[in-house]
């Protein structure tokens, strides 16, 4: 059994320009009424760090639609998930720009005395926007989807309530970061974790529901649509700068694609879901949950995820949260 949980990272742009109405309230407020028409819902990762940021420095008159919108997606059971960019969490504001500190940029990777800091304030910002001070979100992403090493930030989630984590993505690699997810392609659609998210450990303190990735040719990421979409927001040396420092990364004969909703045609995502159709039908029996990515910054095809949502009614496959799958996986 296939079932498909839609995920949407809600934030601006990672070098914190953007709009608060542009990048996150307009496009949601559009993926929300497209979910409604569908009768289905999406899993909310809500970046908080900057959030926190825009807030207190009043930066963005956008602000209190966001804060109204957050708490409407909580009532309307669009689940929402913690989602941290730790990178805004020393950031400050100057000459109308944001100054972020890239130091702070993986958060496994900082002290612990600061990782305490920062998911601890995380959640209790999360709380205060809703205005429920026992809100524990069930699941986790992380900034740039860094979850290595993860000792330290899966015990401490795992403390405050949260179970789940969705930040792999198999066959991922990152040398600068030193992101490794290739061990992970041999695990199946979920499993639990304590040490290290690519290690399963049936008594594991979280469960990890990694994005759904295929792995595919380096050319096949070429595609008109998806460099379009990740060369806004950004200028063209910031551009030049990032494809250079992955140069080793992008030297890879295949890389790993992930089902994202945002950058991906509709082609591209039904070929995807296609091989997990065939796989199911060679065994029926075990569950298949496949999570999808996007981004609010990303949302600009609504034909495409409409024409998905369309495809996965058709083939049988539910739209779940990550509420619904995961008493499923335990
Ligand atoms: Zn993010």
């Amino acid at each position: 059994m296939i079932e498909c949980i839609f995920t949407i990272d809600y934030e601006i742009y990672g070098n914190g320009e953007g709009s608060l109405r542009e990048s996150i309230y307009e496009p949601a407020e559009k993926l929300i009424e497209t979910f409604r028409k569908w009768n289905a819902r999406f899993v909310t990762f809500i970046e908080v760090a900057e959030l926190e940021m825009i807030e207190a420095k009043g930066t963005d008159l956008a602000f209190d639609l966001v804060k109204q919108q957050i708490r409407n997606l909580y009532r309307e059971g669009f689940e929402l998930g913690l989602h941290v960019h730790p990178w805004w969490c020393n950031a400050r504001y100057e000459n109308r720009e944001w100054v972020l500190d890239y130091s702070e940029y993986n958060l496994c990777a900082l002290p612990m005395k600061r990782i305490i800091e920062i998911i601890g304030r995380s959640i209790a910002y999360l709380r205060g926007i809703l205005n429920i001070s026992d809100f524990t979100p069930l699941s986790y992403r992380a900034g740039h989807l860094l979850f290595q090493p993860a000792r330290i930030v899966a015990k401490l989630l795992a403390d405050y309530g949260i179970r789940l984590d969705s930040s792999v993505y198999k066959g991922g690699l990152w040398h600068q970061q030193k992101l490794d997810y290739r061990p992970a392609i041999r695990n199946g659609y979920y499993w639990r974790f304590t040490d290290d998210t690519n290690i399963p450990d049936p008594e594991g303190v979280l469960l990890e529901l990694p994005i759904h990735t295929q792995m595919v040719p380096t050319w096949e990421m070429f595609t008109g649509k998806r460099i379009g979409i990740q060369q806004r927001g950004a200028s063209a040396i910031q551009a030049t700068k990032k494809t250079l420092s992955r140069v080793k990364d992008f030297l890879r004969l295949r890389r790993s694609l992930k089902l994202d909703f945002c950058h991906m045609t509709i082609n591209e995502l039904i070929r995807m879901v296609d091989m997990v159709i065939q796989e199911d039908r060679e065994d029926p029996r075990s569950f298949r949950p496949i999570v999808a990515i996007g981004h609010t910054k990303d949302l600009l095809d609504f034909e495409t995820v409409e024409s998905f949502l369309d495809y996965l009614g058709r083939k049988g496959i539910k739209i779940r949260t990550f509420e619904e799958v995961y008493p499923k996986c335990t």
